[in-house]
């Protein structure tokens, strides 16, 4: 905030943009030894099919398990990540843990759960689509176990750049989605351009649903063009059984929320599956944890 105050000059301003470096750069050096020495974790938050009636997957979040200052959210060292480009590492040592996870889940018996990795635009380059194979393949992991979450903004810089690393992807059999869709600025006509398999309306409009009127009708809308594609389509940040109904009613597919789960550690994830049998029903109301 007080960046851009010119009233001391030019000394107060940059001390204030040092103050912002040196935090930036302590946030850095801690994220990089974070990475070595197995600080990050992973919580994972199921999805249900409306459609099935049961989880049918999980989104796999990464936290920061900071040895002075506890559980620390991506939302505070992604964005960092993604600026100086540490998110490569970062997103490696995700999928690397997330088919460690599968593989886990598989040999213990259960059957395959779709795992979603985020992905950032800074990893969404050419080398992807093989190091996915590879992970999955020393995993010993069919495809149907890892799905990839890209936001909207990732389509922005270089679309059939990004076209052709979304269809190798697309071809080892992994599903892709869209997330945060609604608040970025591709171009409808792009939509049936990508070889995506879901879209995923963004929590900022599942937010408003149902009183506020502009969401809901965003809302239905993307659900109505999902459908119309032959897409699925899955609503994030759902907390309320008001929402679920309306998103019920409107033909959406899949939900995501505290009304069904928070992010859980991967033990009491494994917990919830099987005290559920696999097959939780939609019509469950109540809070997470
Ligand atoms: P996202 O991919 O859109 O993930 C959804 C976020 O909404 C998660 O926050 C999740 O905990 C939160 N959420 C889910 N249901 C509800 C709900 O009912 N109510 C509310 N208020 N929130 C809900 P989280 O875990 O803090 O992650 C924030 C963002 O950080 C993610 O947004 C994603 O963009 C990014 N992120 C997380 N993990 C990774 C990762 O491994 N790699 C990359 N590149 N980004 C990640
Ligand atoms: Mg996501
Ligand atoms: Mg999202
Ligand atoms: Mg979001």
């Amino acid at each position: 905030a007080k960046q851009g105050a010119e009233v001391d000059g030019v000394a107060f301003y940059s001390e204030d943009m040092n103050a912002g470096m040196h935090e930036r750069m302590r946030i850095e050096s801690g994220l990089r030894e974070a990475l070595g020495s197995g600080q990050l974790l992973l919580h994972y938050q199921p999805k249900f099919s409306i459609d099935e009636g049961r989880i049918i997957g999980a989104e796999a979040l990464v936290r920061w398990k900071h040895p002075e200052h506890g559980l620390i959210p991506p939302g505070d060292f992604i964005p960092l990540a993604e600026a100086t480009g540490l998110v490569v590492q970062v997103g490696e040592w995700v999928l690397e843990a997330v088919c460690a996870q599968a593989q886990a889940w598989k040999r213990a018996g259960l059957a395959p759960i779709r795992l979603a990795v985020n992905v950032s635009a800074r990893e969404f380059t050419a080398t992807l689509p093989h190091r996915v194979q590879d992970t999955l393949r020393r995993y010993d992991l069919e495809p149907a176990w890892l799905e990839l979450e890209i936001t909207e903004s990732t389509l922005m810089h270089n679309i059939d750049r990004v076209i052709a690393i979304m269809d190798r992807v697309s071809a080892l059999g992994v599903t892709l989605s869209l997330d945060d869709f609604g608040t970025g600025y591709s171009s409808l006509s792009y939509l049936k351009r990508f070889p995506i398999d879901t879209l995923k309306i963004d929590r900022s409009f599942t937010t408003g649903i149902p009183s506020d009127t502009n969401d809901c009708a965003i809302a239905s809308t993307i659900i109505s063009i999902a459908n119309q594609l032959a897409l699925r389509v899955i609503a994030e940040g759902v907390e309320t059984t008001e929402q679920l109904a309306f998103l019920q009613r409107s033909g959406c597919n899949e939900v995501q929320g505290y009304l069904f789960s928070r992010p859980l550690p991967p033990l009491d994830f494994e917990r919830t599956l099987r005290e559920k049998g696999w097959a939780v029903s939609t019509a469950r109301s109540g809070g997470g944890e």
